[in-house]
């Protein structure tokens, strides 16, 4: 899916499409590194080792973060390509067959994208890595996008107020079985994520994930969150929602009064604006 001209998919590779074989990016030149836990594949010396110590850097904070711990060493090494191309940039996370190779690939406009590409690509490894390949894709693509850059941050805040002002939510219940494809998903992904974070804290998010990957969702919402259930979940997302958005819309309400009224003082000495 593309958002503000870039794309980030993660997946399992079918069983049909051999790991070994694949290739998803084309390279004018092929220079390669390796650091403890990835191979970095990049068209110059100094792109794949820059890649490579950031990669390295990114999964050292993202499993402090969320995990409160360093992972294990994988039993395979993670693959990253890179490379630049003009027009919409994409990133992709693949887990092989088995559920133990990852394999990342990183195509941008330039180079000031990577960052935040890499590193939620590699948010996606470090969770797949912690809780395996069935992590569900909500929160797959919730924590991640946590770290996206500013402008994918803008557009799903703006789709979050489009949910509750035109009262178009998405059902939970749909989110939680489907994969994250759509940008009604994402934002509704990292939405839930956020309120769940707020409420009880990273540590406590991944404990509920692990909850509900054995015992379902409502038993470890009761569990983590106090909270009865899906649709319970779905009442206190929609009402925390509107107020946050009415909040937002308040303030920028009066950031707009203030500025029209300095403008209007320092344009034409007139006393008095708009927002008086
Ligand atoms: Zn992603």
């Amino acid at each position: 899916m593309h958002i503000d001209g870039s794309q980030c998919v993660w997946g399992r590779l079918a069983a049909l499409v051999s790991w070994c074989s694949l290739s998803p990016v084309v390279l004018a030149g092929v220079y390669s590194t390796e650091t403890s836990h990835f191979k970095v594949v990049a068209s110059s010396r100094a792109m794949a080792d820059e890649v490579g110590a950031k990669a390295e850097e990114f999964r050292h904070e993202v499993a402090r973060e969320w995990l409160g711990e360093q992972l294990a060493d994988p039993a395979e090494k993670g693959v990253i390509q890179v490379a630049f191309e003009p027009g919409p940039s994409r990133a992709t996370t693949w887990v092989d067959p088995v559920g133990t190779a990852h394999h990342v690939t990183i195509v941008a406009r330039d180079s000031s994208l990577i960052e935040a590409l890499l590193k939620h690509e590699i948010a996606h490894t470090v969770l797949l890595t912690a809780l395996g390949p069935t992590v569900p894709d909500w929160a797959n693509e919730g924590i991640a996008s946590r770290y996206d850059n500013r402008s994918r941050q803008t557009i799903r805040e703006r789709k979050l107020r489009e949910f509750a002002s035109l009262n178009s939510w998405p059902r939970l219940d749909k989110l939680f079985a489907s994969p994250v494809e759509a940008q009604w998903s994402y934002t509704a992904s990292v939405a839930i994520t956020d309120f769940l974070v707020e409420r009880g804290g990273k540590g406590e998010f991944i404990a509920f994930l692990r909850t509900a990957g054995t015992q379902g969702y409502d038993t470890a919402l009761r569990r983590h969150y106090d909270i009865d259930s899906v649709s319970q979940l779905e009442e206190l997302w929609h009402r925390h929602t509107r107020l946050v958005v009415a909040q937002k819309n308040q303030d920028a309400f009066r950031s707009e009064h203030v500025l029209v009224r300095y403008r209007t003082r320092d344009g034409d000495s007139r006393v008095g604006s708009a927002g008086d």
